[in-house]
């Protein structure tokens, strides 16, 4: 069986944690109301006026003025969520943090020292209470997503457990948004079918959710018979490499393709609705020995940030000050899109949109339409064609 624990408005309930006064108001955490940023977190008082996260902070403050609006310390969550998982860790050695304060324990083999989940995860709940004081909602179910979908539906401070047999009459009178992945467009697109819940879901024919929303219907299928994240079925990696036409030091040049390499692997990410947590770049020198180093990542498709991690790998590698021959890059650890982290929540919206856009674009008039300023060296070392650069060796994977 999964835990999927959650805390409850996480940013929200560590600045009630901290300041006791803030407990029972309308508190909403993304900064003031004249400062044009959106709100991050939002107390369940503020949520009673209509306030929800990703809303401008403007329209959060027309909904409730006398709410308290606070810029918010990421250090501190980061904090809270470090000792969150410490506490979770302690009891399971399967923990997998979905995000900066969700995570999901797989209970094979706590039985024993713990009981059975139930119990399990009411001492976990207890724990976190007594040692950060910030509630916590608990999903317990066979798979992730039913987990998460349970604990979802548990809010605030709720469990839910859902045993097997439970899990489609549990299911089919929820609404479709509750479903892992969807977003607000496909559940738009569906409500205007006439389908709103799960229930109406199932008794669509496939022809139909097919049309109206293409592949994704069958990863949908998938999780309600009971399919899971981490799907290490179709694909085990993407991966993008290249050989250069000659060895090369220019560190422009190296960290251009890398980049290059790591734009295209984010777009068959995207495409592919997945969130890759590990990176690995892979690089040969000219005397042909091969280096790969590999890092743990939280959940991401973003070239941006995906890149800054396999900067720092690359950095590592580079210090051998020898000429390299081949540089590649390799996504793998696959989740499936709609687990949203929220560790780079801001950021990481900002540049899911700016993605989106993006990928748009190069679909309708080719890669090369736009090509990112970071890339520009390659210019003076490979040819452009309607793909893309023409790069001298390129190899694919997925
Ligand atoms: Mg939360």
């Amino acid at each position: 069986m999964y835990i999927c624990i959650d805390l409850d408005a996480f940013f929200v309930s560590v600045e009630q944690a901290l300041d006791p006064s803030l407990l029972y108001k309308p508190v909403i955490v993304g900064g003031l109301p004249q400062e044009r940023g959106v709100v991050a977190s939002a107390s369940y008082e503020a949520r009673k006026f209509g306030i929800r996260s990703g809303m401008p902070t403007s329209l959060a403050y027309r909904l409730c003025p006398r709410a308290i609006f606070l810029r918010g310390n990421f250090q501190h969550y980061r904090l809270y969520s470090n000792r969150f998982h410490g506490i979770i860790s302690s009891y399971s050695p399967e923990v997998d943090m979905a995000s900066i304060d969700e995570a999901y324990i797989n209970t094979a083999g706590t039985q024993r020292l713990f009981g059975t989940p139930l119990e399990l995860a009411y001492k976990m709940k207890t724990k976190i209470k007594e040692i950060l004081n910030i509630p916590s909602s608990v999903g317990i179910a066979r798979t992730r997503v039913f987990s998460k979908i349970a604990c979802e539906q548990s809010k605030p401070n709720g469990t839910i457990a859902v045993a097997q047999k439970d899990e489609i009459p549990f299911l089919t009178p929820l609404g479709v948004h509750v479903l892992p992945g969807i977003g607000p467009k496909n559940v738009a697109v569906l409500k205007n079918l006439n389908i709103n819940t799960v229930q109406e879901l199932l008794t669509t024919p496939d022809w139909i959710l097919e049309t109206a929303l293409g592949s994704y219907y069958k990863i949908l299928k998938f999780f309600i018979q009971g399919g899971d994240y981490q799907c290490s079925d179709t694909m085990k990696s993407i991966s993008r490499e290249t050989t250069l036409h000659e060895d090369t030091l220019n560190r422009d040049l190296i960290y251009a393709l890398l980049f290059y390499l790591t734009e295209r692997a984010c777009s068959t990410l995207r495409k592919n609705k997945l969130l890759a947590r590990t990176v690995t770049v892979k690089t040969r020198f000219s005397d042909f020995k091969t280096i790969s180093r590999r890092t743990k990542i939280p959940a991401c498709n973003a070239q941006q940030i995906i890149f800054e991690f396999g900067t720092k790998i690359l950095e590592e590698i580079l210090k051998e000050k020898k000429r390299i021959r081949l540089i590649g890059i390799a996504l793998s650890g696959f989740d499936y899109d709609g687990l949203q982290s929220s560790m780079f929540m801001l950021k990481e919206e900002r540049l899911n949109r700016l993605n989106y856009a993006l990928d748009k674009a190069r679909n309708k008039f080719g890669f090369n339409v736009l090509f990112a300023a970071n890339t520009t060296v390659l210019k003076k070392h490979f040819k452009k064609s309607e793909h893309g650069y023409t790069l001298h060796t390129p190899s694919l994977s997925q």
